[in-house]
């Protein structure tokens, strides 16, 4: 096994990964809170925790990652108060998006998806233990952690706290670093808003005691790796800390892995300032799951992805250039025997690829291992000097590599016609493709390269394939 080192923010290094229990990697997720549509900048998050989940098991790992739904904060509280109806009612359709949209980016279903709402008990009790060890307090109703209780307070996000004054408390779930203070742990109900009636008096819990009472209660007092972006480091992830470590007086959480943002012109993409697509703004633009999912995983997770419509385009073209390659393989004709040197490109890409990824998640070098390889035997394709004998180790090595990437299989139409986009194109008449294989082949003639490229994208848009053969003429065929 090679080994896995990993960035843990609480270190503020890599480190090797070392779970608790060998053989067997638990993760805990913080998962979308639903009281709109994910963005793209969240999905880039989930992606990242995808290729996590995909890449250890394909090292041998069991994996066991707990995803939690946040259907019950401020946002919710309001929007839901504010539509006439109750926060499960307004939440439902919000997780049923986020379901079809993870499995449309073919992201893979963590083994538990867990909503607050059904954890109420649970985190009703880990509050008695926090109040047990004197390290809450009461005010109007609503009780908070006292965090200089908690000498390990900051140490995720290393936050300056002196000066900070004790007793001061903050009531909202989402502050910043200028607003470091007591936390509520539940809140004291509010005319027109939903609350429990539990043994610690009616409330709800604030937002961030979910996420210690559902990890702990599914993976143990200590799990391997906790996962979120960087903005969740401070205040979740710091009061995470301070919940769990001082309920069980245990270490909470060994690595903490947080994905840098997706930014759209300068700015993190966020519902807040407006700036966001969703995956379904994207297919309404002819854009591919597929697509979408290349993007997201092709910037390593700790450098800021920065999205363009452009860049989705390429990366389109990244994934045709994939399949296309595999399509070959599978279609050609090579001559007999099996080729030493071909071998030894592929043994190089695949240690390559487990190497980058190894090394924190690096998807750039990853993908430069594949595309490389790629490159190379189409090189040696064309050069008559790939044999019968490599196609199936080929294919076998591109199908390991697409345990991680899950890129190769073309579900795109099948996808997008379930979530009711892409209508079924027309089809071009043989005649009419035949026709625009003429004008392409006469751009060429004319070296212009732009309109035979277009021709190309039209045609690929149809569904049409095309093949320049050695001796200059075109073949077509449809995907
Ligand atoms: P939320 O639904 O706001 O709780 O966010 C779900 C996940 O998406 C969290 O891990 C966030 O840190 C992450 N996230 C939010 N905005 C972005 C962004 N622009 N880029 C990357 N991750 C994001
Ligand atoms: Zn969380």
């Amino acid at each position: 096994m090679i080994e896995i080192r990993l960035y843990n923010t609480l270190a503020n290094r890599l480190e090797p990964l070392d779970p608790v229990h060998p053989g067997e990697v638990r993760i805990y997720t913080c998962g979308p809170t639903v009281y709109a549509s994910a963005h793209i900048g969240n999905f880039r998050t989930f992606v990242f925790q995808d290729i996590l989940r995909r890449f250890l098991r394909s090292q041998g790992y069991r994996v066991i990652q707990v995803m939690n739904v946040t259907d019950v904060d401020d946002r919710i509280i309001h929007s839901a108060a504010a539509a006439g109806i109750g926060i499960r009612e307004y939440t439902e359709k919000y997780i049923q998006a986020f379901l079809e949209d993870i499995d449309a980016l073919r992201i893979e279903t963590p083994e538990e998806v867990v909503r607050a709402t059904d954890h109420i008990e649970d985190m009703v009790a880990l509050i008695e233990r926090l109040q047990q060890k004197g390290l809450t307090y009461t005010s109007d109703g609503s009780i908070y952690f006292r965090i200089s209780k908690f000498p390990g307070y900051g140490k995720l996000s290393k936050i300056d706290l002196t000066g900070i004054q004790p007793g001061a408390r903050v009531d909202v779930d989402q502050y910043d670093k200028e607003n470091v203070r007591d936390f509520a742990l539940w809140k004291a109900p509010k005319p027109g808003e939903q609350f429990w009636e539990t043994r610690i008096g009616p409330g709800r819990p604030g937002w961030h005691i979910e996420c210690s009472a559902m990890s702990m209660k599914y993976l143990g007092d200590t799990l391997d790796i906790h996962t979120g972006g960087v903005d969740l480091a401070f205040p979740h992830h710091e009061n995470e800390i301070a919940q769990s470590e001082a309920a069980t007086g245990k270490p909470f959480v060994r690595m903490w892995l947080h994905a840098e943002h997706l930014i759209i012109e300068g700015q993190k993409m966020s519902k807040s300032l407006g700036n966001f697509y969703t995956l379904r703004d994207l297919f309404a633009k002819g854009h591919k799951p597929s697509a979408i999912r290349f993007l997201l995983l092709s910037v390593p997770y700790r450098r800021q992805l920065n999205f363009t419509e452009e860049g989705l385009s390429q990366a389109r073209h990244s994934v045709e250039r994939l399949r296309n390659f595999v399509a070959r393989l599978k279609a050609e004709q090579f001559p007999p025997g099996s080729n030493p040197e071909v071998r030894k490109l592929m043994e190089t890409a695949e240690k390559d690829f487990d190497l980058g990824l190894a090394n924190d998640l690096n998807t750039a070098v990853a993908l430069a291992a594949v595309f490389d390889l790629v490159r190379d035997m189409n090189t040696t394709m064309d050069g008559g000097t790939f044999l019968q004998q490599d196609a199936p180790r080929a294919i076998a090595a591109m199908e390991k590599f697409d345990e991680v990437l899950a890129l190769l299989t073309d579900q795109d139409t099948e996808t997008l016609a379930k979530l009711g986009f892409a209508p079924d194109r027309p089809r071009l008449l043989a005649q009419e493709i035949e026709a625009l294989v003429e004008e392409r082949n006469a751009a060429k003639k004319n070296r212009d390269f732009r309109r035979a490229d277009e021709i190309r994208q039209k045609l690929a848009d149809s569904g049409i394939l095309l093949e320049d053969t050695k001796d200059g003429t075109v073949r077509w065929k449809y995907k």
